[in-house]
């Protein structure tokens, strides 16, 4: 003990004092000795708990410290050493925390703190004790992963308020950059390649990819998508199956990993270098119109609840796409006649404004032809009004039927429509009326087994028989309609325009 002297300290009392006292520490109290070159350590005074430990003797360490460090987590060791040699250096305060393995084998964190003391020789001596943290390391994580989540949770939830409130101001024509930055937010939000819509045909036999977002570098496959016949995929087929009648989401953690059945979808997902997949029903009105989906490239961990995350854009998705669908509806009644189908006066007067315009300044002429049932209230009162509303929808699908997509059909009236036809130098307005009456002679209009005798009058106005260009429809349609009465006045069945009274055969 006598040549120790130096490197245990002063004061120094029997080690079964020092044995005695320290049991009751939770640690181990130590002191460590460091020689002026490094060349030599070892513990002068260890607890005895390093036994119970770490299996190692106190008297072993007492020779040399070697075979502590041999049991520092190797990814610690050189941290360890260099702050070892810092706090020798320095003369600061020795504080670390490092991965020991215990006699079970298995690492756990230590915390170690001491001071050091020069010695005279010029080596270093510290004073110190360590103590096992594993379970604050072990809180620590746990806290660390909980404050990810709670970060991930109102990351999402935040997208997802965000979200809502783009769609909730949603106007007409928009929704569909509404759906192509939800797909942007979303892919970028989960981290995927590519983010999409598809709608399927209403037999679910074709699917077309309607909306895509992909990640920079990634490449698109929308265009290569628009008419997908899934009557080739038994396995898909299945899949969408479930979806729409159980509103199940479809999900391929690995296309490698498909069942022999999904040969197909496999061989097409490898083609398309997409490993794993979600697939989440998209419901419009109660029916499900098509899925919204994310593609991974690489094999991923995939949160748990990440199919219900998807299903609340889903059930976003859907809620615009519900609301889209009945705005056009909407839209649509207000500008289209409920009988007919053609659309309304509310509809042809800013056209007809529109094509004023074109006239005055492009120089592209238009006419207009107003028509008329001829004795309509005599087929209402002798065979009844649903028998006048059969001719008015028979009549409306022969103007449909003799008009080009460019023309405007309306109905302007009861028993009065209007047609609006765009025109250059070498059309004949005249010729067309004409094969619309000759249209109404060839048709068979029969009600409930009655036939009934229809025709119908016509005057023609084009917006080069007026001396100029007016500012509004007004003039136009009042030539037309005082033609229409010429028409009627000559006998009926007949159309006039600028140069007279035509008949058709
Ligand atoms: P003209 O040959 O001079 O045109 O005689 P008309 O009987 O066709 O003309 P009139 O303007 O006297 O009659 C039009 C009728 O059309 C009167 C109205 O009750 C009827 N009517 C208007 N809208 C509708 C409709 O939506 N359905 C039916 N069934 N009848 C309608
Ligand atoms: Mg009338
Ligand atoms: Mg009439």
């Amino acid at each position: 003990m006598h040549d120790q002297q130096d490197s245990d300290g002063p004061g120094q009392k029997s080690p079964e004092f020092y044995n005695k006292l320290t049991a009751s520490v939770p640690g181990i109290i130590y002191t460590y000795w460091l020689s002026a070159d490094g060349s030599e350590h070892r513990y002068p005074y260890v607890s005895r708990r390093v036994t119970d430990w770490f299996g190692l003797k106190p008297e072993a360490l007492q020779k040399s410290a070697d075979v502590v460090f041999g049991i520092v987590h190797p990814d610690d060791l050189a941290d360890v050493g260099e702050s070892i040699q810092a706090s020798a250096r320095n003369l600061t305060t020795w504080k670390h925390c490092a991965r020991l393995k215990l006699t079970s084998g298995e690492y756990q964190w230590f915390e170690g703190h001491s001071e050091p003391e020069r010695q005279s020789d010029g080596s270093t001596l510290w004073y110190g004790q360590f103590h096992n943290i594993q379970q604050y390391k072990e809180l620590e994580q746990t806290l660390r992963e909980s404050e990810a989540e709670y970060s991930y949770q109102a990351g999402f939830q935040k997208l997802i308020a965000d979200l809502s409130k783009e769609f909730i101001n949603l106007h007409f024509g928009t929704i569909d950059e509404c759906i192509n930055e939800l797909l942007r937010k979303i892919g970028e939000f989960f981290g995927v390649d590519r983010a999409y819509l598809f709608t399927f045909s209403d037999n679910y036999q074709f699917m077309a990819n309607t909306h895509e977002w992909v990640s920079p570098g990634v490449s698109a496959l929308i265009d290569r998508q628009k008419n997908v016949y899934i009557g080739g995929f038994q396995w898909w087929q299945q899949q969408i199956h479930g979806m729409v009648s159980d509103n199940k989401v479809v999900f391929i953690p690995d296309a490698s990993e498909l069942p022999d059945i999904a040969g197909g979808e496999k061989e097409l997902l490898e083609r398309r270098g997409v490993c794993s997949m979600f697939a989440v029903p998209v419901k419009v009105r109660g029916h499900v119109t098509g899925f919204f989906g994310v593609d991974s490239l690489q094999k991923r961990i995939w949160r748990e609840d990440q199919g219900d995350l998807l299903i609340i854009v889903s059930g976003l998705l859907s809620g615009a796409l519900e609301r889209h669908s009945l705005e056009q509806k909407l839209l649509s009644q207000s500008i289209r006649d409920p009988l007919t189908g053609l659309h309304n006066r509310r509809y042809l007067m800013p056209r007809l404004e529109e094509m004023l315009g074109q006239a005055a300044r492009k120089h592209e002429p238009f006419a207009v032809a107003m028509f008329d049932i001829d004795h309509f209230k005599q087929i209402n009162d002798s065979l009844g009004h649903l028998a006048g509303d059969y001719v008015l929808t028979e009549f409306a699908d022969i103007l449909m039927e003799n008009t080009r997509c460019m023309d405007v059909v309306a109905r302007y009236g009861g028993e009065e429509f209007m047609v609006a036809f765009a025109l250059d130098d070498t059309d004949d307005v005249g010729g067309m009326v004409a094969r619309i009456l000759q249209a109404v002679h060839g048709h068979a209009f029969v009600f409930e087994d009655l036939p009934i005798e229809v025709t119908v009058s016509a005057g023609i106005a084009a917006v080069t028989d007026l001396p100029a260009i007016p500012s509004s429809p007004d003039p136009v349609i009042g030539k037309a309609d005082h033609h229409l009465y010429l028409a009627k006045e000559a006998g009926r069945d007949c159309f006039v325009d600028a140069s007279g009274v035509f008949r058709v055969p």
